[in-house]
C-alpha cells in the first residue's frame, strides 16, 4: 500500500502550521513545514548580505545552501548546512527574505525533489503555499486553509507580541496583506486553492475546532 500524503496549503498566519502539526500528531504522520525550508534559505540569504531583491544573487548562492528537516522526539527541526536554525527563522525579518526568496523559480526547483522526496518515505502531512497544485497535486487529501487578513493578524500579533514589544497590530496587518499580495501574484507557483482542496475558514473556530475540522476532512477523503 502507497503512503497517504495531506497537503494543507493556505496564506500566512492563518494557523496552518500550529493546525497541521497537531494534526499529524493525532493520526501519527510525519508534519512536513515546507514554509520553514524557504525561511532557512531567507536566511542564508540575509545572513550572507544579498538584498531580497537580488534574484541573480540568491541564484548563485544556492549550491552554498543546504536544507534539511530532521525529526527528534516527533518535533520538526530545521538545519541550515548542518546548524540548527528553527528559532532564528521565526522573526518577521526572515519571514520577509523567505517571500522574496520563494518568489525566484530556481529556488523552488531546489527544494521541490527535496519535499516529493519526504512524501515517498511515509504518510506526512505537508503544509505551504503549493502543495497541493504543485508539489504533490495527487495527494488524496488536499485542504485550502484561511481567514480574514484581520484575525491572522490578531493571531499572529498575540504569538509574536511577547518576543517583540515594538510590535504593534497595524504593522503585523499591513505585512500580512503585503506578503499575501506577494505569495498571490508572483509568477512561479502563486498561492491558489487546488480545484480539488477543500477551502476550511477558521476565522470564527477555536484553535481545537479547526484541528479537530482538519482531521474531519482527512477521514471523510481517506475512508472511501
Ligand atoms: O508559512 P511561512 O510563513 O513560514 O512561509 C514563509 C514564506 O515562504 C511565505 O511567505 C511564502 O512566500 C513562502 N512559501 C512558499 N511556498 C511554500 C511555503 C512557503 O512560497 N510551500
Amino acid at each position: 500500500m502507497g503512503y497517504i500524503s495531506v497537503a494543507i496549503d493556505g496564506p500566512s498566519g492563518a494557523g496552518k502550521s500550529t493546525v497541521a502539526r497537531a494534526a499529524a500528531a493525532r493520526l501519527g504522520f510525519v508534519y512536513v513545514d515546507t514554509g520553514a525550508m524557504y525561511r532557512a534559505i531567507g536566511l542564508a540569504v540575509c545572513r550572507k548580505g544579498i538584498a531580497g531583491e537580488d534574484a541573480a544573487g540568491i541564484i548563485a548562492a544556492l549550491p552554498e545552501i543546504d536544507v534539511r528537516l530532521s525529526y527528534q522526539d516527533g518535533a520538526q527541526h530545521v538545519l541550515l548546512c548542518g546548524e540548527d536554525v528553527s528559532d532564528a527563522i521565526r522573526t518577521p525579518e526572515i519571514a520577509y527574505y523567505a517571500s522574496k526568496v520563494s518568489a525566484v523559480p530556481e529556488v523552488r526547483k531546489f527544494l521541490l525533489d527535496v519535499q516529493r522526496d519526504m512524501a515517498k518515505k511515509g504518510n506526512i502531512l505537508m503544509d505551504g503555499r503549493d502543495i497541493g497544485t504543485v508539489i504533490l497535486p495527487d495527494a488524496p487529501v488536499k485542504i485550502f486553509l484561511t481567514a480574514s487578513a484581520e484575525k491572522r493578524a490578531e493571531r499572529r500579533y498575540l504569538e509574536l507580541c511577547q518576543k517583540d514589544r515594538q510590535l504593534t497590530r497595524e504593522s503585523v496587518l499591513h505585512d500580512i496583506v503585503e506578503r499575501d499580495r506577494q505569495d498571490m501574484t508572483r509568477a512561479a507557483a502563486p498561492l491558489r486553492q487546488a480545484d480539488d482542496a477543500v477551502l476550511l475558514d477558521t476565522s470564527d473556530m477555536t484553535l481545537d475546532e479547526s484541528i479537530e475540522a482538519v482531521l474531519q476532512i482527512i477521514r471523510e477523503k481517506t475512508e472511501d
